[in-house]
């Protein structure tokens, strides 16, 4: 069931529909807040330019392939040349991916829980290989990013304007992998790019 919250800078009142999310960005004045025991506290502004035509609208039910999601969140990245969103979904049974969506390349990704051994970024190279349990991949992006902006629930903090260092894997049968190297933490990505026309309203 969906919870009520109260943005503090404007008063809105936003539906919270993940089960536990750190950041609730608010549709109404764009404050991003952090939920702390069931309360909003706000850590700063960042807005989403939604001039942009975007294949995906938040709250809004899509399905690929047997798979059906709902997008409860996004967060945008600049890289210098230009800017991906990362899209954060709810499947119906409840579990979280995340679905990157640079222009017309589409990947969907999940958290790699697993423990996976990766290098420090710069002993990676573009166009280098490393093997991610036992498959070997291909280093095709090497950059670091700037989050400029955040839409509605998110599972972690993000702060505006944070930058961090990532490193993409392109492997056998469109298999990405992705590493973000943020201060000490490493986060891991594994995930597929796909076809955006197989993407469809549900
Ligand atoms: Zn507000």
């Amino acid at each position: 069931m969906p919870v009520s919250l109260t943005c503090p800078s404007c008063g809105h009142i936003i539906k919270q529909v993940t089960r536990s999310p750190q950041i609730v960005v608010c549709s109404a004045c764009n404050s991003t807040n952090l939920l702390v025991s069931g309360r909003l506290e706000e850590i700063g502004e960042s807005a989403i330019l939604t001039e942009y035509p975007s294949i995906f609208e938040i709250y809004k039910t899509y399905r690929h392939k047997d798979w059906k999601f709902t997008p409860v969140g996004r967060v945008r990245y600049d890289y210098g040349d230009g800017f991906w969103d990362e899209w954060y979904v709810r499947s119906d049974g409840g579990k979280e991916n995340w679905i990157s969506v640079d222009e017309g390349d589409i990947a969907i990704e999940a958290l790699a829980h697993n423990n996976i051994k990766v290098p420090q970024f710069n002993e990676i190279h573009v166009g280098g290989t490393l093997m991610i349990n036992r498959v070997k991949m291909t280093v095709i992006e090497k950059n670091s990013c700037t989050m400029i902006g955040a839409q509605g629930e998110l599972p972690f903090k993000i702060v505006p304007n944070d930058t961090y260092n990532y490193i993409d894997l392109l492997g056998p049968k469109r298999v990405s992998f992705t590493i973000e190297y943020q201060g000490d933490r490493v986060d891991c990505y594994k995930g597929v790019w796909i076809d955006p026309f197989e993407i469809t309203e549900a």
